[in-house]
């Protein structure tokens, strides 16, 4: 496997922006080769003095379909993952939860999907993290990015709903944990929707370590919660300083990199506010590009951390130490 540096790329994506060559960005080498699932399901590295653990929870290997972007086809979204060394027989969605350990305490970024709550092939968040060293008994935060069930459902156990970390403080934007959980809410939410909104509204007030917060709070040292909506009304990305370091954990801001890199106008089915979802996937990434940080994103091929460069009216995304 060829080895390309973060700094090869952007000298070669400049190189082609300057050639006029904006068609053969999408195939960043190092994106193309990142393998569909990974052999090692954990992946450490530092920002500052922050380490960060990418551990895998697995994909979803979704069919297909008509609706998954609301203004874009099937054979647009194909072209899309081919052109990014992607395969087209499916979409593939990864799950990444990132735990950081900040002078020994550990703060998970979502819970991951709960095995078998979400996807056939997203069962192994607990077994990698034991694999990387984590003790899940010893996370004493837990970010919750928004409460869609890919990022909620590992918060709760299969059936009946007991909480698998009782002793973690749950730190949530404070619009998404009222917007979801204010009366009324469920009668209003779309069919495929009435679910999840139900399992929230019945189990998440009766938990004592839900913390709210606002935009911009520091929820650890050297982590702040951002205001990223669109994606859900309350959805929040984490900045992570540490050292001069930089590291955005987007969450679903940019989900599927392949496609909402050179397409960032594209609205997916998930985005509950498509156009606002847009405005945010843009002003994020663009302040990543100016300040020079490194990104993450919880449906990124994994380990799920890169940059992105500026190509045209879109963007290209080139894993870090693909
Ligand atoms: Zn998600």
């Amino acid at each position: 496997m060829t080895k390309m540096t973060r700094r090869d790329a952007i000298v070669s994506a400049g190189l082609a922006a300057a050639f006029g060559l904006s068609s053969r960005l999408a195939i960043d080498p190092a994106f193309a080769e990142t393998p569909l699932e990974p052999a090692v399901g954990f992946r450490k590295y530092k920002v500052g003095d922050i380490e960060v653990t990418a551990v895998y929870d697995g994909i979803w290997r979704k069919p297909h379909d008509a609706g998954f972007i609301k203004n874009a086809s099937v054979d647009d979204t194909k072209a899309a993952l081919a052109a990014a060394g992607q395969t087209t027989e499916f979409m593939p969605i990864p799950l990444t939860v990132v735990v950081l350990n900040i002078g020994g305490k550990l703060i998970m970024v979502d819970s991951g999907s709960g095995v078998g709550q979400w996807q056939p092939n997203a069962t192994n968040l607990p077994g990698n993290m034991e694999k990387a060293g984590i003790d899940a008994k010893k996370i004493s935060t837990i970010l919750v990015s928004h409460f869609h069930p890919d990022h909620i459902f590992g918060l709760m156990e299969k059936g009946s709903n007991t909480a698998v970390f009782p002793n973690a403080e749950l730190i949530v934007h404070d619009v998404e944990y009222k917007w979801w959980t204010e009366p009324g809410r469920v009668e209003k939410l779309p069919e495929a929707r009435k679910g999840l909104g139900t399992r929230i509204q019945n189990v998440f007030p009766n938990w004592k370590n839900f913390k709210l917060v606002a935009d911009g709070t520091e929820v650890a040292p050297g982590v702040r919660l951002i205001n990223a909506p669109g994606h859900t009304p309350g959805h929040a990305a984490f900045h992570v300083s540490s050292g001069g370091k930089q590291l955005m954990i987007s969450n679903d801001v940019m989900y599927v990199p392949a496609l909402l890199g050179p397409h960032p106008e594209w609205q997916g089915a998930y985005d509950q506010d498509g156009p606002l979802a847009v405005e945010t996937r843009r002003n994020l990434v663009n302040r990543v590009i100016a300040e020079k940080m490194m990104i993450c994103g919880a449906h990124f091929p994994f380990p799920g951390t890169g940059s992105f460069v500026k190509d045209g009216n879109g963007y290209v995304f080139t894993p870090e130490a693909a």
